[in-house]
């Protein structure tokens, strides 16, 4: 199964992948995750791609399509994977066209006054990406790993407006895209479990 999750800044694309990598055992493969380990390692692609993230803004697609490209290539991802973070403007979604055949793309459905809430609240495991959100448990350490979790630097108020103002111009568009490749389900992620049990359904629908 090749599947992309799509949808707003802090819809809940990060906490749905690791459920699904769980439940089906592939890679999840988050632009995310690689751009802010490369940002940590201090690599070039790091050092270009730590001011626009800071900035809210999206990193050039050149760029993020080379890093996927290179994923893709990966033992690992040969028998299926789960997008995170890609495609976020058409380009990108016609380039992964041409490296592989998606089998299906969950749009992350929630109400927009609840992102800047959630994101502000959500804290991140630095060891192994685990997303935590005070508003529902009050911890600082990761239950999976025990690492202190931390705050993303681009999860304030400031850059999360701007986030979502680039996720309606630019990554917006995909539904239509998706949609008319009879590709698109939509899925209500205002509570995790409830998405989850739902994207199960239709994928194993699919199988
Ligand atoms: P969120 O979904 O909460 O916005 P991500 O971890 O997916 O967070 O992305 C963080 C930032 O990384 C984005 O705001 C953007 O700057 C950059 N980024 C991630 N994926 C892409 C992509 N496919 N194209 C361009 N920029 C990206």
């Amino acid at each position: 199964m090749k599947i992309i999750l799509l949808g707003a800044p802090g819809c809940g694309k990060g906490t749905q992948a690791k459920y699904l990598s769980t439940e089906f055992k592939i890679p999840h493969i988050s632009t995310g995750d690689i751009l802010r380990k490369n940002i940590l390692d201090g690599t070039e692609v790091g050092k270009i791609a730590k001011k626009l993230i800071d900035n809210g803004q999206l990193v050039p697609d050149d760029l993020i399509i080379k890093i996927v490209e290179n994923r893709l290539k990966e033992d690992d991802a040969k028998n299926g994977f789960i997008l995170d973070g890609f495609p976020r403007t058409i380009i990108q979604a016609e380039k992964l066209e041409n490296l592989t055949k998606i089998d299906k793309v969950f749009l992350l459905e929630v109400d927009e006054r609840v992102i800047v809430d959630r994101i502000c609240s959500r804290r991140v495991c630095p060891v192994c990406n685990s997303v935590y959100n005070l508003n529902i448990e009050m911890i600082d350490e990761c239950k999976d790993c025990g690492a202190t979790l931390i705050q993303r630097a681009d999860d304030n108020e400031h850059t999360v407006v701007k986030r979502i103002e680039e996720y309606k111009k630019q990554t917006a568009p995909l539904i239509g895209f998706y949609e008319s490749r009879n590709l698109l389900s939509r899925i209500d992620s205002t509570c995790r479990e409830i998405a989850f049990e739902a994207i199960k359904k239709e994928i194993y629908l699919e199988a």
